[in-house]
Formats: structure tokens, C-alpha cells, sequence
């Protein structure tokens, strides 16, 4: 092996010295990272060695330039193998394919990240017809042997040579019926013996070679499975679906076998420091007597609670309390571990941070705290952001039996139960009469809205976390699953896979998981966990930034003060537009003829948004409230269909082909690059008149009822700072107008949103005409890839793929090109006003790893929806925790 650590491509651990340390994750991934600390640790580990994931790396690399065979492993790699090989030979006394006493061994995969059942591992390699007997006589057990055997060539002749698990199965049940019995351990070493012949037969008619038998062939051929699993299709929709990119490649662990199936004083299990779903500080977990590896999560045989392991075999039950014990104490956090016992003693093969749910991740770290394992920082850093939003929803009962019928991306999460509406209108008319109900769509659109906003949830075909139907259900805090692809409609009736089902049928959607059942799942609200507020005080301490919501509705303003909100970031006032009693006056004022029906349109839109306007501040007392002007196209506003085209045609007193004739000409050909935001307020002053009227008359009123209000007026899509100039001279003149008519006068802000490049560009003009800038990346983000956000599905999900772009820029801010462009802003923007109050209000705003990037911007705040404001309390914690700390 060689010493310098660069160079080096294989890590032992044997005999309590690891060459590899806990730190090492990257490079020796999780389950080597932690096999080796364990080893370190004094803690029982069979003997190994762990090939770095820069030996994956390259393998990919060389296999995707063309590289054939040993041509795509780095040089040495292989000669450093047999010298690791020769250290585990010496540390356990047995020989790698001796006829006597061979040794055994594990190849396991195990990235930096834990895929879980990603790539498969394979048990007892080095078995062929000569080590079999010599297992066999060794341990006296024929039996053992030979079921060893047989798994091993099952595992092997699947991961290794692509022949299908089924089929094994079928030559097993053959066996277990020509005997006439129901479990596979009830095989004797005879049929065992009988067995093993027609798996080989299988794998050379299969195949069309024969199955290895020099256990150095079978070492290479395992290897390599494992390097090629990096890239299989699974392993790959896992990545993208966890947003993993960062990694190089998985090690490859190989391990000494230790046999949990050697009689009743062994056995195997998994088991967790505390619960994982509770959070509760007493361990957890479940193991078998006689059984190996996967035999207790593949649920042949119900497994035995931990709690009993002391009685059957104290000895190992007692050693295993202690390792967990010194686990927990040493990674500081909650241990996932498997362990084998082999004749009575215990043998560690695996710890890891467990995984946990939201209320056990709060109530693990604030016992940590109490009991001084970690500062109130640490505790926070240990806890995931993006988990906490599982708190503010219900949640299946666990007990409950489900039956899945698919599964789709999990887009918003929450677990509801309702009756499927195939359109937004039935949805509308099947909640009006007082039912649950689950919009079923091939996919949604802005049309949608209304319908969408009655159903509890959202199941579509197509689209995935930034569709619209999730966007929308994170916002509105409802569940979603999208991209469901084995979900077919065809007119009242659907299809989840093979099964038919008709409109009004009930379903369950479990949002955080993308499952879908059958019936209705019974759930429980467990409320708010008793942590959870001790939890989030920690964690405003810790923040620097401020965190705002994105909300215009009471309710959403009411939820997001309960979640912590720290005012509004984002009003949108078009909301308010399209409510009923509205909408007639925005289409009214639309198609106004003269500049005088225009005013008197919008007239009738003041009294309307002013009582908007009073509820929020009042609502959001004494914390700033940030409203947008109008921003969308008129277009928006108006029907397309002929029906509504009548009628509004009829309400207004025009021909009905005037109204068409009026939509036509609205019509653009590129609508988000069109006539909206700012544009429209210089094009159509009156609009932004009256909203700023409607603001400012709202904020005198509500202050004389002794509110505190502090509003900011918003101008949306800026590009130069004359269009600033421009509206805010007009702007101004309004509140003069205003207050001279009130005799009275209330503080108010006017700045702009960044959503333009240019704007970015200019910022440090654009500062001169505005007290605050917030971001606005979901528009920054099309506007700087040239992506049009509805229309990226057709080439985004290939581009992750092929990880042209490692995560979708709407999901997660881009920091090299978008964030760039932030950065440009907020340096020059300060550097014109230094005070200036620098916001972000995109989806991204609710996404931990964009808010990190916020932070080392040294941005004001940042605002999202109502259900994410406390992750984003928490992963602004996390960032400026972390900032300090580099
Ligand atoms: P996964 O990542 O899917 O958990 P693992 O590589 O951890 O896969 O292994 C699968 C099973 O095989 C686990 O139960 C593990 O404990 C067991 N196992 C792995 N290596 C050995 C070994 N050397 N001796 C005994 N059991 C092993
Ligand atoms: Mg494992
Ligand atoms: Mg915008």
C-alpha cells in the first residue's frame, strides 16, 4: 500500500487500528468512515478493508471515456487489495480460498450519504465446492454451510450477473414443496446439497458461463458490481430525488464474514440508541436467533424485540448496550447500528446517525442539551431544516394498515384523506357539499386555482417539485405528490397502475413520502411537540437574519405569525384580484374605453383592497408589511372562454366580439417577458394610484385604532432606475394627496424587486431610488438561465440527469450564476445606501441550503411561505451558526 494519503485507494481496519477515521466520510464513505472509528473505538469489528470512493471516481470516469476492464481502476489498486487481503488472512487466521480453514467475506457499498437498499451487498464470498466442505467439516454444521452457499450464489448470480432473484425463488419453493414445507430454514443440509447444483445450472443457462469459483475472481467480479451500482438506475433516481450531487462515487467494503446463523447462541439485528420515532432515550431495535444479514428486515421470520436479547444471550446483550452506549457519547448524536452474534459473542458491522422523524430529531437534541452532550448550537446544527414542516401537519396513524397503490415525487408533504376530483370544478362542487376532497389532474394549471384551493391535496401525473401543483400546495401548506407516472385518466374514471377506480372514489396521500393508498388512512395530530418551542427560541438566538412570510390572505398571515414570522416579505396583491367580488371590477377596469371608466373601475377596487390592507396590519402588528404592487398581465384577469366572454361582455354593456377583440389584442406572445409588472404602472398609472392610496389610507386608519404599521410599497420587474424614478415621483404625489386629505401621516418605505439582471447589474443605481431591494428568484432565476419556468419539463428532469445542472435552480438557488448577480447587488446596492434592507422572497427563500447562501450575502431577511418558516428560522440559525464558526 502506498503512505502518502493522496495516493492512497485502501484503508484497513483490523485488530484495533483503522488506517481511515470517522472524519473521512468522503472518502471512505459512511459505513468505511464509521467501520473504521468503530475499530479505533475498541468496539468488536470483523476485520477489513474499505476502496476509497476516489477508486469509484475514477472507474466512472474511465468507463464513461471508453475504458475497458482493469483499464478503468487506478494502478496498484488491485495489488493494494491483496495486501489489505492479507491483513485480514492474519487478523482472523483463516486463508482466502484455502482448502482449510478459508475465510469469508462481505463486499458492501457505502457512499459518503446512506442510499438505503440502493446497491446490494453480497455475504459469504470466497464459497466454491472446496470451501464448502471445508466450512462444513470446520464447524461441524453441513448444514450452515450449505445454506451459506446457496445465498451466497442467489446474491452473487443477481448482483454480480444479472440473473433475477425470482428465479432462485422459484428453485427454492420447488425444494420447500418437494418436501413439503413452508419456510426455508426447515431445509436440511441434503436438499441444501441438492439445491446448490440446479442454482449453478440456472446461473449457466442464464448467463451462458459458468459461475466463478476462484474466490479472487468472485472478489473482482463483486468489486466491480459495487462500482457499477454507483450508476444504476436506482441508485441514480435516489440521488436526484434526494438532491445528492456532491458525491464522487460509493467505497466498497470488504469485511470478514462473522455468521449470526450458526445455531441458537447466534443471531443478527438492527437497532437504534433511542427510538427514532419518538425521540425517547431507550433503545430500539429487533434481532433473530439463527438468522444472517437481511434475514431481519426481509421479514421471513417476525423478529424478537431487543428488550428480550438479555434474556437469551446476556453475555452479547450486555456488550451491546455498552457499545451503544459509547457510540451515542462519542458521534454525539443517535446510532443506527447492525450487529451479528456469533456463538455467543457480538460483533458490530455498521453504526450511523440514525434516521429519525421531526418530533424525535427536536426531542433527541434538547435531551442531548440537557444532559450536556451539546451546546444548544451543536444541537441545533444537528437537527434537518427541511424535516420540521412534518410537524405542522398530520400525520398517518403508524398502526394503521395501508395499501399502496403508487408512488410519485413527494412535492409537498402532509397526510390527507378524500374523495378524487378529476377537475377543479368538480372539486369546487364536491366540497360545497361538504366533502374531503383529492384533486386528481395529469397536471394543474393557474386555471386551477380555485378548485385547487378547496381540495386537501393534489396527486398529478406529470411535473416534479417546482411543477405548479407543487409549488402551489406548499404554499398553501396541502399535500402533494407529482410526476406519479403510472396514474392514467380517461374521463371519470382513473388508473393508479393496474387498478381502475372512478371520480369520488377515497384515496390517501402521504406528501412527504409520494405514496398513495387505497381508502382512507385514519391519521393522528399529534400537535405541536413540547420541544419544538425550547427548539426554535434556541435557534432565534442563534440567527442573525430576520424571517418573513409570503402571504396576502388573513389566514396565511395568522399562520405565519404563529410559525414565527417576523413580518410579511411578499404581499401579492393580484390575489386579491381574483376574488369573486372582484375579479368583475379588475375585467371592468381592463376594458375601460375611456381614462374616466378606467377610474371609476378602479374606484370600486379601492374600498375593496383598503380593507385588505387594515386586516393584514392589523394582523401583522407592529411588523413590517411588504406589498407588491400589481404585477401580473392584464391578460391574466380576463376569461378565455366564450361562455364567460358573454357574460362579462353582458355585465359591462359591450358586444361580446369587443371583449373577444380586447383579449386578442392582450394577448402576448411571451407573457412573463411582457407587458406586467412596473410596465404596467407606468402604462396604467391609475392602478398603482390606487393601491397606494388603498395602502396608505388603510395604514392612517388602523394606526388611529392604535396599530403600529410599518408598510413597504414594493415595485415589481424593475429594470432601470427611471422606471423607479419615474413611479416613485408618482407614488409619492399620491401620499402627499393622501395625507392632506387625512391631516394625518404614516411612515412608509418604496423599493423595488431584483428579479431583472439588469436590475441586478444597476444595482447601485437602482439604490438610489430605492429603500429596500428583495429578490425576487424565481423570476432572476428564468431570467438568468433564459429558462421559461413553465416550460422547463421538457428538458430540466434530463438535465439533472446528466448532471449538466446538479439541482433544479428553482428549487434551490443557483449560487455560481444567480447568486452572482445577487452578490453584484448587494455590494453595490450598499455601497450606495449602506442601510439599505435586502430581502429574498422566491421559493427559494424556504430552502435551507439558499437561505446559507443569504446569510454569507449578508442579507436583511428572508421570506417564504407560511408552513416553512420554521425551517427557515432554523437553517438561518444553522447558517449564521456555521458563518461564526469558519
Ligand atoms: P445495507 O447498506 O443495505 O444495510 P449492508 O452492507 O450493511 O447493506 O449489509 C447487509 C446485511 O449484511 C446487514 O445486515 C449486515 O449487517 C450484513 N453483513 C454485512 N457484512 C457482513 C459481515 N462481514 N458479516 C456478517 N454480516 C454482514
Ligand atoms: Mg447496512
Ligand atoms: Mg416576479
Amino acid at each position: 500500500m502506498s503512505d502518502s494519503d493522496s495516493t492512497k485507494l485502501v484503508y484497513s481496519f483490523s485488530s484495533g487500528r483503522a488506517d481511515g477515521n470517522a472524519g473521512q466520510r468522503e472518502l471512505l464513505g459512511g459505513k468505511g468512515a464509521g467501520l473504521a472509528e468503530m475499530t479505533n473505538l475498541g468496539i468488536p469489528v470483523p476485520p477489513g478493508f474499505t476502496i476509497s470512493t476516489a477508486v469509484c471516481a475514477h472507474y466512472s470516469d474511465a468507463a464513461q471515456n471508453g475504458a475497458e476492464g482493469a483499464a478503468r481502476y487506478p494502478k496498484g489498486m488491485w495489488n493494494d487489495v491483496e495486501q489489505a487481503m492479507g491483513v485480514v488472512e492474519q487478523a482472523t487466521g483463516c486463508k482466502f480460498g484455502a482448502s482449510q480453514k478459508p475465510l469469508l467475506v462481505s463486499v458492501r457499498s457505502g457512499a459518503a450519504v446512506s442510499m438505503p437498499g440502493m446497491m446490494d451487498t453480497i455475504l459469504n464470498l470466497g464459497l466454491n465446492e472446496t470451501t464448502v466442505e471445508a466450512l462444513a467439516t470446520e464447524t461441524d454444521n453441513p448444514r450452515f454451510a450449505w445454506d451459506s452457499y446457496r445465498r451466497f450464489i442467489q446474491m452473487y448470480g443477481n448482483v454480480v450477473l444479472g440473473v433475477g432473484t425470482a428465479k432462485f425463488e422459484h428453485l427454492l419453493e420447488q425444494a420447500m414443496k418437494a418436501r413439503q414445507i413452508e419456510r426455508d430454514s426447515e431445509l436440511e443440509a441434503s436438499d441444501l446439497m441438492e439445491l446448490v447444483p440446479k442454482y449453478l445450472a440456472l446461473v449457466e443457462t442464464e448467463t451462458g458461463g459458468k459461475f466463478p469459483t476462484d474466490p479472487m475472481d468472485q472478489l473482482h467480479g463483486a468489486i466491480e458490481a459495487v462500482l457499477n451500482s454507483w450508476n444504476n438506475e436506482r441508485a441514480v433516481l435516489y440521488r436526484r430525488i434526494h438532491r445528492i450531487h456532491t458525491l464522487k462515487g460509493t467505497a466498497v467494503n470488504v469485511q470478514a464474514m462473522v455468521f449470526g446463523n450458526m445455531g441458537e447462541d447466534s443471531g443478527t439485528g438492527v437497532c437504534f440508541t433511542r427510538d427514532p420515532s419518538t425521540g425517547e432515550n431507550t433503545p430500539f431495535g429487533e434481532f433473530l436467533t439463527n438468522a444472517q444479514g437481511e434475514d431481519v428486515v426481509a421479514g421471513v421470520r417476525t423478529p424478537t424485540p431487543l428488550s428480550e436479547l438479555e434474556k437469551v444471550l446476556p453475555e452479547a446483550s450486555a456488550d451491546l448496550h455498552e457499545a451503544m452506549d459509547k457510540l451515542e457519547h462519542h458521534f454525539k448524536d443517535m446510532q443506527d447500528l447492525e450487529f451479528t452474534i456469533q456463538h455467543g459473542k457480538l460483533y458490530l458491522l455498521q453504526t450511523r446517525n440514525g434516521k429519525r422523524t421531526a418530533t424525535a430529531a427536536l426531542e433527541i437534541a434538547a435531551d442531548m442539551v440537557k444532559n450536556g452532550i451539546l451546546t444548544p448550537e451543536e444541537a441545533l446544527l444537528k437537527i434537518d431544516a427541511m424535516a420540521l414542516d412534518q410537524l405542522l401537519h398530520p400525520s398517518f396513524d403508524p398502526k394503521a394498515d395501508k395499501k399502496r397503490l403508487a408512488t410519485g415525487i413527494p412535492a409537498s408533504p402532509g397526510c390527507v384523506v378524500g374523495h378524487v376530483a378529476l377537475t377543479p370544478d368538480r372539486a369546487e362542487e364536491m366540497t360545497d357539499a361538504g366533502k374531503q376532497v383529492i384533486l386528481v389532474r395529469l397536471e394543474t394549471s393557474p386555471e386551477d386555482l380555485k378548485g385547487m384551493a378547496k381540495s386537501l391535496g393534489f396527486l398529478t401525473a406529470r411535473g416534479g417539485k417546482t411543477s405548479h401543483a407543487a409549488v402551489v400546495a406548499r404554499q398553501m401548506g396541502k399535500s402533494c405528490i407529482a410526476g406519479c407516472s403510472t396514474l392514467a385518466i380517461d374521463g371519470d374514471t382513473f388508473k393508479l397502475g393496474e387498478r381502475s377506480f372512478t371520480e369520488g372514489d377515497v384515496i390517501s396521500l402521504d406528501g412527504a413520502l409520494g405514496e398513495v393508498y387505497e381508502g382512507a388512512i385514519p391519521t393522528v395530530d399529534r400537535g405541536l411537540p413540547e420541544t419544538f418551542q425550547q427548539i426554535m427560541s434556541w435557534a432565534d438566538d442563534a440567527r442573525r437574519m430576520k424571517v418573513r412570510t409570503n402571504s396576502e390572505t388573513p389566514t396565511d398571515c395568522k399562520k405565519a405569525r404563529e410559525f414565527g414570522a417576523e413580518g410579511i416579505g411578499l404581499c401579492r396583491t393580484e390575489h386579491m384580484f381574483f376574488e369573486e367580488d372582484r375579479i368583475q371590477n379588475v375585467r371592468r377596469m381592463i376594458l375601460a374605453g375611456t381614462p374616466q371608466e378606467r377610474v371609476e373601475a378602479i374606484g370600486g377596487l379601492l374600498p375593496m383592497q383598503r380593507g385588505d390592507f387594515e386586516e393584514i396590519f392589523t394582523i401583522m402588528d407592529d411588523l413590517p408589511v411588504n406589498i407588491r404592487l400589481l404585477d401580473p398581465p392584464l391578460h391574466e384577469f380576463l376569461p378565455h372562454d366564450a361562455e364567460s366572454q358573454r357574460v362579462l361582455a353582458e355585465s359591462v354593456g359591450i358586444e361580446v366580439s369587443e371583449v373577444a377583440r380586447r383579449v386578442e389584442a392582450l394577448g402576448e406572445t411571451n407573457p412573463m417577458l411582457g407587458h406586467r409588472g412596473c410596465r404596467l404602472g407606468i402604462t396604467h398609472p391609475e392602478i398603482y394610484d390606487m393601491q397606494m392610496r388603498a395602502i396608505l389610507e388603510a395604514a392612517i386608519n388602523v394606526t388611529a385604532k392604535g396599530i403600529k404599521v410599518h408598510p413597504e410599497i414594493m415595485i415589481p420587474l424593475a429594470a432601470t432606475d427611471r422606471e423607479l424614478a419615474n413611479l416613485r415621483a408618482r407614488l409619492l404625489r399620491v401620499a402627499d394627496t393622501v395625507f392632506a386629505e387625512k391631516g394625518s401621516k404614516v411612515a412608509f418605505q418604496i423599493g423595488t424587486m431584483i428579479e431583472v439582471p439588469r436590475a441586478a447589474l444597476t444595482a447601485g443605481q437602482l439604490a438610489a431610488e430605492a429603500e429596500f431591494f428583495s429578490f425576487g428568484t424565481n423570476d432572476l432565476t428564468q431570467m438568468t438561465f433564459g429558462f421559461s419556468r413553465d416550460d422547463v419539463a421538457g428538458f430540466l428532469p434530463r438535465y439533472i440527469e446528466l448532471g449538466l445542472i446538479p439541482v433544479d435552480p428553482f428549487d434551490s438557488l443557483d449560487k455560481d450564476g444567480v447568486g452572482r448577480l445577487m452578490k453584484i447587488a448587494v455590494d453595490d446596492g450598499r455601497a450606495t445606501r449602506s442601510n439599505l434592507k435586502i430581502g429574498i422572497c422566491g421559493e427559494s427563500g424556504g430552502d435551507p441550503a439558499s437561505i446559507e447562501f443569504c446569510e454569507s450575502l449578508g442579507m436583511t431577511y428572508v421570506s417564504c411561505s407560511p408552513y416553512r418558516i420554521p425551517t427557515a428560522r432554523l437553517a438561518a440559525a444553522q447558517a449564521a451558526i456555521r458563518a461564526r464558526k469558519s
